[in-house]
This record gives structure tokens, C-alpha cells and sequence, in this order.
């Protein structure tokens, strides 16, 4: 059959991640409908190739020219697809902008994704880590979704227990590992809605705002002013956001530390074990505002890693060994990455 794929090669992914690192694809293919990626499964010149399905490239480190095929994903669409007692459901295709998103819901006077305002990168995306700031996460408001099997070459849906959701976790990032492309997410939004203030930096951005009954557009402009105060923007300084998750460890390792270091923040989870703060271990462990050549850790939040100007991906993921190998040697905790190394 005659290949109506357009496929470009050695295409630079500069301008496709939020870091800016300056790394290649062998070939790239921008995908708008589930078709390209049956052409993509039956086109010889693609056979063998390692695939690396890309959104809006905000939770990637790029270490290196990726020897494979992009699969961009560019589909477009939002509507609002049925209802429940409880809730409206809303589908959105993967290639649209998750905070164009959460804003278009808004419009439509649907709360629930409010305080996952101005999260970076696609609506496709969004379950791969279970994305969350501010006290929700987008297992809450999840229904379903429909993914491409790569292996198979079929679509199919899972529903929220199928997603395995998890901290930053899903099936995505174990079972369905390298397998599955999301085309599409559908969220339930409450029809009795209830503001989630559960978070001090909310509660007192809406204080200082002098609102004591927020409306869920109220909660996201709140969120969208405390990012925009402590998060560099990508457009400006090349970075993933948080470059660590936040450690789990067990009752007794936390009640140690806490004995060495008595000012130590921890958050009891509901299995007994306690999460720490990776930010305030890496800020005590000397590194906050710190380089490693081009690659930098953030003045503002320790969390944060950045490129300076000019960085390689390796630049950065040695200044995370670094960084990693320092919080050991101190707090004896392994501090685990969040963006996807490629
Ligand atoms: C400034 C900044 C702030 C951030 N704040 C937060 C935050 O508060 N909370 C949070 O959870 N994250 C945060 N992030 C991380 C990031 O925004 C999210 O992880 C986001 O969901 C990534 O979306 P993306 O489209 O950019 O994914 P990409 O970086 O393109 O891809 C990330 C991973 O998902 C896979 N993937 C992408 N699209 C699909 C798809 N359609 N099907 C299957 N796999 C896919 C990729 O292969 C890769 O493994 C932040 C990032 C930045 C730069």
C-alpha cells in the first residue's frame, strides 16, 4: 500500500521539550487520529524501531539523540460526552494542552480539575504519572480513557481501577510500559462540587485574596498565581518542574531522622509509612541554587532543576546523580527522578 505517512528524519527536539535540551530524533510523525498509528504498525521503513510517544515534552530529560520514532501527539477535540446522578463526563483528545483544558471546563461552570491549574504539558499525559499539585491529583476526577496498543495494533479503554493510579505512578509507567498510547481521557465532574482548600498555600492565597467561599475559578487563579510566583517558566528557564518525587519511607527510618534532624517536615500516608519532603533534603543537603556547569539547581525551590544555557541532558541527569548520591550520604533516603529519562 502507497505510505501516506509523513515521516521527517533526523528532526531536532529543541523546541519539543520544556528542558531545551538540543537532542535529535531519527524520525519524527505527528499524530492527529488512531489511523497514523495503524500506518505506523504497518509501514516496513518504521519495522524495528524503538518508539517514544511525545506530548508536550515537560517531563522528559532527553539524554542523549533518540535512536527511534517520535510519536508527536497532536489530536484535537474536547466535548462534553454524558452524564451521571453525580457527575459530568468530558472527553479530551491527547494532543490537547491539559491547562487550555482544565480553563475550558471552567468556562463550562465544571469544577474539579481547578487545582491542577497551569500544569505544563498534554491531556494525554496526564494519567502517565497521575499528575497532582496542590492536593488533588487527576485520579479524582478520572473516568476512563481510550489507548492504542502498539503491540497488538488495537484501541482499547481502561477504566480508573485498570489505570492503577498511584504517587505519580500508573500502569502506564509499569505493565503498559512502552505499549500503550492514550488517545483520549474522559473525566467525571462533580455535579456537587466542593472546594479542595485542604492545601496551606492555597487556603492562604485565597486569604490574602480576602475570599472566604471560593468558587472553583477562584481556587485556580489562586493556583495559577502561587506557580507562577515559585515555578520558573520553561519558556524562560529550561526545566520539568519538580525533578524528585517525594520520597515514602517507613515509620521507623522517618522516626530516626526525626531524632537528627527535629525541624524535618513528614506527611503520615494512609499505610503507616511517611513522606518526606525531597525539596527541604536537597535545600539541607547544600545544593539549592547550586550549578554543575550549565545545569543548575533553582534559587527559589530546590526541586527544581534547570538549565542555566546550553546544558546537555547528561549535564543534568549528573547533577541529579549528584544530587542523589549527597541526600543519601546524609538522610540515607534514595531520591527517585520524575521525568522520564530518555
Ligand atoms: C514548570 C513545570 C511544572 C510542573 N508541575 C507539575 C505538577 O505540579 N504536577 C505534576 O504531576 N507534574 C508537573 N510537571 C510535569 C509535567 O508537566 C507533567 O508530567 C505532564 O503531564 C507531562 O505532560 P507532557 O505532555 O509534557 O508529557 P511528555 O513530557 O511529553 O511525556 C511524559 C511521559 O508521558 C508519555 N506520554 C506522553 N503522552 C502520552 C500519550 N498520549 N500516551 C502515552 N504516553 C504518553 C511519554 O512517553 C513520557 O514517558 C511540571 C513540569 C514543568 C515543566
Amino acid at each position: 500500500m502507497t505510505l501516506s505517512l509523513s515521516i521527517q528524519y533526523d528532526f531536532s527536539l529543541r523546541n519539543h521539550n520544556t528542558f531545551g535540551i538540543d537532542a535529535k530524533a531519527h524520525a519524527y510523525v505527528k499524530v492527529d487520529a488512531p489511523e497514523t498509528l495503524r500506518e505506523v504498525c504497518r509501514a516496513e521503513a518504521l519495522a524495528g524501531l524503538k518508539r517514544l510517544v511525545l506530548g508536550g515534552g515537560s517531563n522528559l530529560l532527553l539524554t542523549r539523540d533518540f535512536p527511534g520514532l517520535v510519536l508527536h501527539m497532536s489530536s484535537k477535540g474536547i466535548h462534553i460526552v454524558g452524564e451521571d446522578a453525580n457527575a459530568v463526563h468530558v472527553r479530551a483528545a491527547a494532543g490537547e494542552n491539559w491547562h487550555a483544558f482544565v480553563q475550558w471546563t471552567l468556562m463550562q461552570g465544571l469544577g474539579g480539575l481547578e487545582n491542577l491549574s497551569l500544569i505544563p504539558g498534554s491531556v494525554g499525559a496526564a494519567p502517565i504519572q497521575n499528575i497532582g499539585a496542590y492536593g488533588a491529583e487527576i485520579k479524582d476526577c478520572f473516568h476512563e480513557l481510550t489507548a492504542f496498543d502498539l503491540v497488538e495494533g488495537r484501541t482499547f479503554t481502561l477504566d480508573k481501577a485498570a489505570c492503577k493510579f498511584g504517587y505519580r505512578d500508573s500502569v502506564f509507567k509499569n505493565g503498559l510500559r512502552d505499549r500503550a498510547v492514550i488517545l483520549d481521557v474522559t473525566f467525571a465532574l462533580p455535579k456537587q462540587w466542593q472546594p479542595n482548600v485542604q492545601y496551606a498555600d492555597v487556603a492562604q492565597e485565597l486569604a490574602a485574596r480576602g475570599i472566604a467561599t471560593p468558587t472553583a475559578c477562584d481556587i485556580s487563579e489562586a493556583v495559577i498565581a502561587i506557580r507562577t510566583r515559585k515555578l520558573p517558566d520553561p519558556a524562560v528557564i529550561g526545566n520539568a518542574g519538580s525533578f524528585f518525587k517525594n520520597p515514602i519511607v517507613s515509620a521507623q527510618s522517618r522516626d530516626e531522622l526525626l531524632r537528627q534532624y527535629p525541624q524535618m517536615a513528614s506527611y503520615g500516608q494512609p499505610d503507616g509509612s511517611f513522606k518526606l519532603a525531597a525539596g527541604w533534603l536537597i535545600d539541607q543537603s547544600g545544593w539549592k541554587g547550586k550549578s554543575l556547569g550549565a545545569a543548575g539547581v533553582y534559587e527559589k525551590q530546590a526541586l527544581v532543576l534547570v538549565n542555566r544555557g546550553g546544558a546537555s541532558g547528561r549535564e543534568i541527569a549528573d547533577l541529579a546523580a549528584a544530587i542523589q548520591a549527597d541526600v543519601m550520604a546524609r538522610f540515607g533516603v534514595m531520591l527517585e527522578p520524575e521525568p522520564v529519562f530518555i
